[in-house]
């Protein structure tokens, strides 16, 4: 199976995403994730996607197009992915589309997840994960149990990231409504568009999306 998880940053995408990843043994795909390790490995396309990234508009389509082409390609892909913060216009989408084409492979859903401004605000600006495992934690709504130190792994290396401040947010979310929000006409279109409440409470939104997938596998998918 494999499904997209849209929706405007702080929505929960990589919460739920590494969710899915557990229980379901499919991969999560996300761009933010890749081009961040870009960034942090001094590549070129992290040169170029530093700035960019920071001033909260989108990286070139033709960089992030031929890092998911690739991605996809990859052994582990083939068991499903979760496309996480891909495509984020209509132009991804079309190369999206094209790629899957030209595989043999086909989109199960898109799964949209709604999310008032104010509360993605204070989302983001309380956002932090664990450096060595990637577990994220929220100051307000998923504090570590002991502070600054990780349930999973036990790692006191939290980070933030550099564009999870107010100014940032705004920015990014201008882009969202402006160049993101035309997928959803385009999805729906395609009859696969499965918009859910992402102001539930995590677990709330994890059973949704849970029952989304188990109508799918009844149907053989
Ligand atoms: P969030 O999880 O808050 O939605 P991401 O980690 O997905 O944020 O993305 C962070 C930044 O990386 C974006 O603001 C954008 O600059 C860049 N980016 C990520 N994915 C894409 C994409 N598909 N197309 C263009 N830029 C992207
Ligand atoms: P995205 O990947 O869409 O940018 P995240 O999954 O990183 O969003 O979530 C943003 C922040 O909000 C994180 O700190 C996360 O712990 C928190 N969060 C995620 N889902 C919820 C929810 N349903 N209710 C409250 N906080 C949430
Ligand atoms: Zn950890």
């Amino acid at each position: 199976m494999n499904i997209i998880l849209l929706g405007p940053p702080g929505a929960g995408k990589g919460t739920q995403a590494k969710r899915i990843e557990e229980r379901h043994g499919m991969v999560q795909l996300s761009t933010g994730d890749m081009l961040r390790a870009a960034v942090k490995a001094g590549t070129e396309v992290g040169k170029i996607a530093d700035g960019i990234m920071k001033s909260g508009a989108l990286v070139p389509n033709d960089v992030v197009v031929s890092i998911i082409a690739d991605r996809i390609d990859q052994p582990d892909a083939q068991r499903g992915f979760i496309l996480d913060g891909f495509p984020r216009n209509v132009a991804q989408a079309e190369a999206l589309d094209a790629m899957l084409d030209k595989k043999g492979l086909k989109l199960d859903h898109v799964i949209q997840m709604e999310v008032d401004d104010e509360a993605l605000v204070e989302r983001i600006t309380g956002r932090y994960t664990c450096g060595n495992c990637g577990a994220g934690y929220h100051d307000t709504f998923k504090p570590t149990k002991v502070e600054g130190q990780c349930d999973v792994c036990g790692s006191h290396d939290m980070v933030r990231r550099a564009d999870d401040n107010e100014t940032t947010v705004r920015s990014r979310l201008d882009t969202y409504y402006k160049e993101t929000a035309p997928l959803l006409p385009y999805y729906k279109e395609r009859g696969n568009l499965v918009q859910l409440d992402g102001m539930a409470p995590m677990d709330q939104v994890t059973e949704e999306i849970e029952n989304v997938l188990a109508a799918e596998q009844r149907l053989g998918g």
